[in-house]
C-alpha cells in the first residue's frame, strides 16, 4: 500500500515569481500563464517554492 500523497498543484517562487502548476497528464510542472504572458520568472533563479510549509507529503495522522 503507497501512502497516500497530497501533491500542490500550484506552486510560485518567492525570488523571481515564477508560477507552475502541476499537468496531470505529463505528470510534471509547466510554466503557468496570466493574461498571456508566461510567467516563467528568472532562468538564474535558484527557485524557492511558497509550497514549504502549506504542503505536507503525508497526511497527518487524525
Ligand atoms: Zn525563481
Amino acid at each position: 500500500m503507497e501512502p497516500q500523497l497530497r501533491r500542490p498543484t500550484r506552486r510560485a517562487c518567492e525570488r523571481c515569481g515564477r508560477v507552475e502548476r502541476w499537468d496531470e497528464d505529463a505528470t510534471t510542472w509547466v510554466v503557468t500563464s496570466e493574461d498571456g504572458d508566461k510567467l516563467v520568472g528568472s532562468p538564474y533563479c535558484i527557485h524557492e517554492w511558497d509550497i514549504n510549509g502549506r504542503f505536507a507529503p503525508f497526511e497527518e495522522p487524525a
